[in-house]
């Protein structure tokens, strides 16, 4: 048993170090990543149930690594956030994602797009001149774009980020806090942060099973209404997920279901499909 015991610690050590490797190599090639143009955008859209429509895009980024293949951005993010590239990252999502918008606009297909924002680009001191050269440049109406913030900006001075979303309400850009309900204290952010909408988290979407997470969920819906905050679940995958939603009084939802995040060309074949 000692040396089974031995054997696994070299066999977890030896995983360290490749993970460690690898990430050294990611680092190394993230900063090549952007002038060789091998970050791309896919779209997801969200779709209203109520409505039967598309109302809006997320734009997430994808990275193609020449050797690689493509790497999720779960793995690479972090690694942005953690060297600084997360801002020039984030100033060609923004750019890119504003002028798709702007075509799909020109093709008649007025629906907003968002963009996830790291909550690290709140100290940059130039997000808000990123965001205005990006809808100059595109043309885009602010009213547009929409930007996903995080619960995880509760740990940061909170006055400075509501000074600064606040500036961009203004502008007219829309901001929506993802993933809530996955941590932190969620509720106590609504009456401080001025938000436009609300994602509620996939692991709430996709854990439905109890009456008490239904309470739980009807609640945060209800509340939301209240508060003239829109509610859109994430990560909804089956029909039971929707109409749970539904009855619960969620009406805008993203997953899946309604459709993958996809590459431009992929977007023109759906939008087709669904008559769009
Ligand atoms: P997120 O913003 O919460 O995005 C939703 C994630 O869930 C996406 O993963 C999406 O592909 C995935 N997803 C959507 N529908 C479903 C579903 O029905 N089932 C399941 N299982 N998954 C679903 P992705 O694209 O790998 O992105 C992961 C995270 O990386 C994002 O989470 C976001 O936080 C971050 N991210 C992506 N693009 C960007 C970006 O351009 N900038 C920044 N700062 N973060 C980004
Ligand atoms: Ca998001
Ligand atoms: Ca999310
Ligand atoms: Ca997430």
């Amino acid at each position: 048993a000692k040396s089974a015991g031995k054997n696994r610690y070299c066999f977890y050590s030896n995983e360290m170090e490749l993970q460690e490797i690898r990430r050294m190599e990611l680092e190394k090639d993230l900063r090549k990543a952007l002038d060789n143009r091998e970050f791309y955008l896919v779209y997801q859209p969200k779709w209203s149930v109520k409505e039967n429509r598309l109302v809006g895009w997320e734009a997430l980024i994808r990275w193609s690594h020449p050797r690689l293949g493509t790497v999720s951005p779960g793995e690479f993010i972090p690694i942005a956030e953690e060297t600084g590239l997360i801002v020039p990252m984030t100033r060609w999502s923004l750019k890119q994602a504003c002028r798709q918008c702007v075509a799909w606009v020109s093709r008649g297909i007025l629906q907003p797009v968002s963009v996830n924002l790291s909550v690290g680009m709140f100290w940059t001191g130039s997000l808000h001149s990123m965001i205005s050269s990006a809808l100059d440049e595109s043309g885009l109406d602010p009213c547009l774009l929409e930007l996903e913030i995080t619960e995880s900006m509760v740990l940061h001075d909170i006055h400075e980020i509501i000074r600064q979303i606040e500036r961009l309400r203004e502008m007219g850009v829309r901001i929506s806090m993802d993933d809530f309900g996955s941590g932190y204290s969620s509720i106590g952010l609504l009456d401080r942060i001025p938000l436009d909408a609300l994602k509620l988290d996939r692991l709430f979407t996709n854990d439905l099973e109890t009456p008490t997470k239904r309470a739980i969920i009807s609640a945060i819906i209800q509340m939301a209404g209240n508060l003239h905050l829109d509610v859109i679940a994430e990560g909804v995958e089956n029909e039971e997920q929707v109409s749970f939603l539904t009855e619960l009084g969620c009406h805008v939802m993203q997953g899946y279901y309604y459709g993958k995040p996809m590459r431009v060309e992929q977007v023109d074949e759906w939008m087709l499909r669904k008559g769009i």
